[in-house]
C-alpha cells in the first residue's frame, strides 16, 4: 500500500482511471472495500501467468514485493540495474508515483519493458497500465526503448514440453504507450488533486463494472433495492437512465419504456405471478445432450 510519500501507485492510478471515487475510497476508506472471490482468483491467476512469463527471459533478478518496504524495493532495483540483464518486478518512483514493472530487459541503448497479462488479447486497459509504467520509469531516468504487452496465444496447443515462445504473444505497444503520455501526465495531476480533496460526487454508473467489478459496489450500491431496474434482462431500456429518473424497482418501470422480454419482466414483477414459457423451456431442454440428461 502506498505510504504518504507515495500517494499514488500503479494499481491506485488504474483504480482512479475506472472511477475517481473508487480511488478516493481506496485511500481514505479502505475498510468499505469488499473484494470478490472472482477478483481474488483473477489476481492469483495473473500472478501465476506472470511467474511463467518470467521464464521467457530466464536468469533475471527478482525484486520481491512482500516483506520489503517501498524504499527497499527501490534500492534493490537501483542495485540490480547496474549488474542485471533482466529484472522481474523492478520498482520505480517518479513525482510520488510508485510502479512495479513485470519484466525489464537490458538491450542496446536502454531497456525494454514487458507487461504480462493472462488474457488472450490486448485491451485498452493494458495499454493504460503499460503507459503509466513507461511514464514513471522514464521519468525516473531510465531509457525505455520499447514497451510490450505480453499475452496468451490461445491458438497454441501443447505437444510435449511447454513452449513459452508459442504460449505467449508479444505485442509491441510502444506507439500506443507514447500516444498516451500526455494524458497520463494530466490524469496523475487530476488524481493527486482528488486525493487531497473531499470524496468526489460520483453516482453509480456503467463504470462500476467496466473494465472490472468495483470493490466498493457493496457501499455505493447499498440503496439499490431487490428486483431493481438493474435486473432487466437483455438490451433495450437503459437501466442507469431509469435509475437517474428515480425509477429504482422493476415494477415501477413505465410500460411504454420497455418491450419484448423486458416488458414481460416488468409485468411479472407487477403481478408477482410466476410466468413459465413452455416454448422457451422446451427449446432449452432440447439443447441438452447425453450424458448431461440421460
Ligand atoms: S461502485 Fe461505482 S461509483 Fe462506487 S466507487 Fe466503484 S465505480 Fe465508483
Amino acid at each position: 500500500m502506498p505510504t504518504k510519500t507515495h500517494s499514488l501507485s500503479k494499481s491506485r492510478y488504474m483504480k482512479g482511471l475506472q472511477c475517481h471515487k473508487a480511488l478516493w475510497l481506496l485511500t481514505h476508506n479502505p475498510e468499505l472495500r469488499e473484494e470478490s472471490e472472482s477478483a481474488n482468483q483473477a489476481f492469483a491467476q495473473g500472478h501465476k501467468v506472470g511467474e511463467l512469463a518470467q521464464e521467457i527471459f530466464p536468469g533475471g533478478v527478482l525484486i520481491p514485493f512482500d516483506d520489503l518496504t517501498f524504499d527497499e524495493q527501490l534500492q534493490r532495483t537501483k542495485a540490480a540495474l547496474t549488474r542485471a540483464k533482466v529484472i522481474y518486478e523492478a520498482a520505480f518512483i517518479h513525482n510520488g508515483v510508485f510502479v512495479k514493472a513485470d519484466i525489464i530487459r537490458k538491450v542496446c541503448g536502454g531497456w525494454e519493458l514487458y507487461e504480462v497479462k493472462g488474457s488472450s488479447k490486448v485491451k485498452d486497459i493494458y495499454l493504460d497500465d503499460t503507459a503509466i509504467q513507461y511514464h514513471v520509469i522514464t521519468g525516473s531516468g531510465l531509457t525505455i526503448t520499447k514497451a510490450f504487452v505480453v499475452h496468451l496465444d490461445t491458438s497454441y496447443r501443447r505437444n510435449g514440453e511447454l513452449d513459452l515462445d508459442k504460449l505467449f504473444t508479444h505485442h509491441n505497444a510502444t506507439k500506443e504507450v507514447l500516444q498516451r503520455q500526455a494524458y497520463v501526465k494530466k490524469e496523475i495531476a487530476r488524481q493527486t488533486k482528488i486525493l487531497k480533496g473531499k470524496i468526489p460526487n460520483i453516482d453509480i454508473g456503467p463504470w462500476c463494472s467496466d473494465p472490472y467489478d468495483c470493490d466498493f459496489k457493496c457501499h455505493c450500491w447499498k440503496d439499490v433495492p431487490e428486483d431493481s431496474v438493474f435486473d432487466l434482462a437483455g438490451n433495450g431500456a437503459d437501466a442507469f437512465a431509469l435509475y437517474e429518473q428515480g425509477v429504482k424497482k422493476l415494477k415501477d418501470i413505465p410500460l411504454d419504456q420497455v418491450k419484448g422480454k423486458q416488458l414481460q419482466q416488468v409485468e411479472t414483477a407487477r403481478s408477482k405471478k410466476l410466468v413459465v414459457s413452455k416454448k422457451g423451456l422446451k427449446q432449452f431442454l432440447d439443447k441438452l445432450r447425453y450424458w448431461l440428461c440421460r
